[in-house]
């Protein structure tokens, strides 16, 4: 039995995400993560909420709460939408947490007294009124291009120029509207990435069979220009995790906090302490400490392409800079964006579907099967109402669905609702076998590799083969002449939907759940040998007809869908 670490990128905690955010990090790994405990090995599947940070604290504002509670509360809204798409985790957790503050902590305090941690003094806009620093997206003025009134520190949306506040006419805070605002002083701390450079990249270059992909986005940021950059992992903001040196205060950081990217990733960790101390779990330390047993763990994150640097460098950079026997990502997994009818998803346009009106309009299944058959994996790929249409009526309607109905319903009218006795399987039962062979050999190996979009059109394959043998086999018609001859082809046809089962639960774990109960199955474990799986629901066993396993899609609801979510979400 292997041991299988599994993190997903956490997701930021303002507001809910849309399918985009989801196929790019959350619903693969849970499939990597149901696959594998479906094959019996130890799984620990990890996620969390990422809460610190200047948006938290504006979305807070936005909401008219004190930012604690708006976190609190946008928690439990995605730990529950996380439930509605079956996301498996182990434990939701958030980087907020006690634990995540004291690890946080801790590897500052190790970072430092390796000599890996600079202070270095910087300017920035202080608001005497606020009582505090403010961030560049706190303070708005006049654009110095183009005159337009409401630009924001960091850049202005009309002309689309970075600035600095500095530059800004008529700076004033967006918090009390207050343009008393100064330049002070103020002390930050910086990890010395740069002379950690080497380390890193010979790091990298151990990693065995990471897609080019994560390998040149890693290797670029290590040497373009002046190479590897020192990081700020300080911000002078009220809502994140106090700046201490493990247990002990840091003098002159007082009021200070960590940069939401030095803590976030430190939550992958945290979120294990936290899940032992939820009573889910009784060690953590044996899927993170090298020397309390994770030495023979399988690291997998996963993760969209824009957070590849960060966890190529920055938090192994952390966790090597510690000295200390943390746990090493094994394999990175990351992906290309979704794209949306021709354009992009957009949060603040409402363009889209977001994961609760997705579960509003049809059940998880759904949209699980049609994200992860599409999964942009090689690139970009894009949603289209058509192509879920054609998708789900034809792969989960006609090919799956249609199979258990014809087969359930005709054992049902000739035989009766238990697996009929009679009859030996001839030629094309052994030919059916064969090719199912190969193609769950072939269907394992890409879930092996995390190669999704290879693995659902195995799987799509395998229901295929399954149809096309009932279409050739025909007991219908067998039935006059030969009942024997009817009772086996519907005998291994039953055995078929328990094999459909057991290899969709990954992709559609709940139709699983409906066939599993419909057929009365014990457990979903995955077959080690083909042919007796496909022996194991022996003449006499009991079953009952599902209910319809999928409805189509109508052109009418396409297009109500379509017009729908073009944009402006209320
Ligand atoms: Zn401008």
């Amino acid at each position: 039995m292997a041991r299988h670490l599994i993190t997903s990128a956490i997701p930021y905690i303002n507001g809910i995400k849309h399918l985009g955010n989801l196929v790019g990090s959350q619903l693969p790994a849970d499939l990597f993560a149901r696959y594998q405990r479906g094959r019996g090995h130890e799984v620990l599947f990890l996620c969390a909420t990422d809460e610190h940070g200047t948006p938290a604290e504006l979305a807070a504002a936005k909401a008219g709460q004190p930012v604690a509670e708006y976190c609190a509360e946008m928690h439990e809204v995605q730990a529950k939408i996380a439930q509605g798409f079956r996301l498996s985790f182990d434990h939701f957790g958030r980087s907020s947490s006690p634990q995540n503050q004291k690890l946080t902590q801790h590897f500052a305090g190790v970072l430092a007294d390796r000599g890996l941690i600079r202070e270095v003094s910087e300017t920035q806009m202080y608001s005497p009124t606020d009582g505090r620093y403010l961030p560049d997206r706190y303070i708005e003025g006049t654009c110095p291009n183009c005159g337009f009134e409401s630009a924001r520190g960091d850049q202005c949306d009309n002309c689309t120029k970075q600035l600095d506040p500095v530059d800004l006419i008529n700076p004033h805070s967006t918090i009390s509207g207050a343009t008393d605002l100064e330049m002070r002083e103020t002390k930050h701390l910086y990890l010395r990435q740069s002379t950690m450079k080497d380390e890193l990249e010979k790091w990298i270059d151990t990693r065995e069979g990471w897609p080019v992909l994560t390998t040149s986005i890693a290797k670029k940021w290590l040497n373009d220009g002046d190479g590897l950059q020192d990081r700020g992992i300080t911000r002078d903001l009220d809502w994140g995790v106090p700046v201490k040196k493990g247990d002990e205060d840091w003098p002159g950081m007082e009021g200070k906090v960590f940069y939401v990217w030095f803590d976030a990733p430190i939550e992958y960790i945290a979120c294990a302490q936290e899940w032992v101390d939820a009573g889910k779990g009784d060690d953590w330390s044996r899927w993170w400490r090298t020397d309390a047993g994770a030495e023979d763990v399988t690291y997998t994150q996963f993760m969209g392409k824009d957070n590849v640097p960060f966890h190529t460098l920055s938090f192994p950079a952390t966790i090597l800079g510690s000295g200390e026997p943390w746990k090493l990502v094994d394999y990175i997994k990351s992906f290309n964006y979704l794209n949306y009818e021709g354009g992009q998803f957009s949060t603040s346009r409402g363009r889209g579907v977001f994961m609760d009106q997705a579960l509003e309009v049809l059940p998880s299944d759904y949209w699980r099967w049609w994200l992860l058959s599409h999964a942009p994996e090689s690139s970009d790929a894009e949603f289209t109402w058509e192509n879920f249409q054609a998708s789900v009526n034809k792969d989960l309607a006609d090919v799956l669905g249609n199979f258990v109905s014809r087969v359930t319903k005709f054992c049902r009218s000739k035989f009766g609702e238990e697996v009929p006795a009679g009859g030996t399987y001839g030629p094309a039962e052994e030919a059916l076998i064969a090719e199912l062979t190969e193609r769950l050999a072939a269907y394992q190996g890409h879930m092996d590799a995390i190669e999704v979009r290879k693995a659902a059109a195995e799987l799509r394959a395998i229901w295929a083969a399954g149809n096309e043998y009932l279409q050739s086999a025909a007991p219908w018609a067998a039935f006059k002449e030969d009942p024997d001859r009817a009772a086996a082809i519907v005998r291994l046809s039953l055995n078929l939907i328990r094999l459909y089962a057991v290899l969709s639960a990954p992709f559609i774990p709940d139709t699983s759940e409906v066939l599993k109960e419909a057929l009365k199955l014990d457990n979903l474990d995955w077959p080690d040998d083909l042919p007796e799986a496909l022996n194991a629901l022996a003449p006499g066993a009991a079953f009952t007809v599902p209910e319809n396993l999928f409805r189509k899609i109508a052109d009418e609801e396409r297009e109500d869908w379509q017009t729908r979510f073009s944009g402006t979400r209320g």
